[in-house]
């Protein structure tokens, strides 16, 4: 064997897998990786065997294709109240993963510092790595996981180029109020620091909140890298396509490094997606949709002896288990899918510092059959 460098030693398989895979061998009901167990809307998958039928099958613009720039800039505009240029200020991207990691590579160099808020989905931390980034973490600690912006100030220094936020979050399930973009916008006034919002529940949020995206804060915009999935939207996490927003200026960036990992984006499943967002329905409705499957879930799990939290947006839910048991939430992650038949994710991987506040992840991303069934289960727990 040659000597080859791992460039990413502390790295193993994705959580996610992992348990999606423990999942399986159990049998066990998987609330652990985030997508749904339902399909996506008939209609766009109509719309995608219409266009590849019809011979849109060659390549899209490098940029995405102007018809679906053109519906996201008029959504953007109606949502957000945000003008953005459909032509030179988005770009349709493999997934918001994808998105994520060229923005990363695209503006973080050896040395430059990015702040991430832990607990944190998994993409970030390695993308800032890869380009030799040195990553600066802020946790957040339960119950409520809220950043408190005057501690997090002290973590701005000289050599910060980029600050990622999540909202709504995964894993916490909380969101972001105006307050606390603008408490990023007095930290970040007058310096060269970028902001990668990623947004990709911005349509799975409750209780009639109204999702703050940071496109709608026009003195954060200057430095909005701003990522978002049809995945979460239209409950197709399979097709991995999404988009990337920011000004032209940054945008120009970006699309250099994305001209050359990807290209540009399945094109049928553009044309598609480009028809189906003509209609507001299909994402206005998500939050409502989501909710009842929120509050059915939170009903079974009432009488549980975990301890859940609220969730505010995405669709996922965090729960306390210190009641049953003291284990590691690893440990007590693997026994609830081997021996309860519950798949979770342990929050503890979402922490650089492996951070154990004995709590685990559930996603009720589910048809109410299987929320029954995991509640019966969840109610027996002791
Ligand atoms: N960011 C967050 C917070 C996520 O939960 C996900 C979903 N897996 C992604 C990014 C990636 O989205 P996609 O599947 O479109 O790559
Ligand atoms: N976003 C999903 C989650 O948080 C999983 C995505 C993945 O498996 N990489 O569970």
């Amino acid at each position: 064997m040659i000597q080859i460098k791992d460039k990413l030693p502390q790295v193993g398989t994705t959580i996610f897998t992992v348990m999606s895979q423990l999942a399986r061998e159990h049998n066990a009901i998987n609330l652990a990786q985030g997508f749904p167990n339902f399909d996506m809307p008939q209609r766009l998958k109509d719309l995608v065997n219409e266009f590849v039928q019809k011979g849109c099958n060659q390549y899209a613009p490098m940029t995405g294709l102007p018809a679906l720039n053109n519906g996201l800039s008029a959504k953007i505009a109606n949502l957000y109240d945000a003008k953005v240029d459909a032509l030179t200020e988005i770009t349709v991207t493999s997934g918001a993963t994808q998105a994520i990691y060229t923005a990363i590579t695209a503006f973080v160099s050896l040395g430059d510092e990015v702040i991430l808020i832990e607990p944190a989905y998994d993409c970030y931390r390695p993308a800032i790595e890869l380009t030799g980034g040195i990553p600066v973490i802020y946790e957040l600690a339960a119950p409520d996981f809220k950043v408190n912006w005057e501690d997090f100030g002290k973590l701005i220094s000289e050599r910060t180029k980029l600050i990622i936020v999540n909202t709504p979050h995964n894993p916490t399930a909380t969101t972001f109020g105006v307050s606390d973009w603008e408490a990023l916008e007095k930290l970040t006034n007058d310096t060269n620091i970028l902001i990668l919002s990623d947004e990709v529940y911005e349509h799975i949020i409750f209780d009639g909140e109204p999702h703050q995206s940071i496109l709608r804060f026009p003195n954060l915009w200057e430095r909005t890298i701003a990522t978002y999935s049809f995945g979460k939207t239209f409950s197709n996490t399979g097709w991995k396509i999404g988009y990337v927003v920011a000004p032209s200026y940054l945008m120009r960036i970006f699309r250099k490094v994305h001209q050359y990992n990807v290209f540009s984006v399945h094109a049928p499943s553009q044309f598609a997606l480009a028809e189906f967002l003509e209609d507001k329905k299909e994402y206005l409705q998500l939050g409502n949709f989501y909710q009842e499957k929120r509050d059915l879930f939170q009903e079974l799990t009432e009488s549980s002896a975990l301890k859940f939290f609220p969730s505010k947006g995405s669709y996922f839910q965090l729960a306390d288990y210190s009641a049953i048991s003291d284990e590691k939430d690893m440990d007590f992650s693997i026994r609830m899918t081997k021996e309860y038949g519950i798949g979770v994710i342990p929050v503890s991987a979402f922490y650089s510092s492996g951070r154990d506040e004995k709590l685990v992840r559930f996603c009720f991303a589910k048809t109410p059959d299987v929320l029954e069934a995991a509640g019966e289960i969840l109610r027996k727990l002791s």
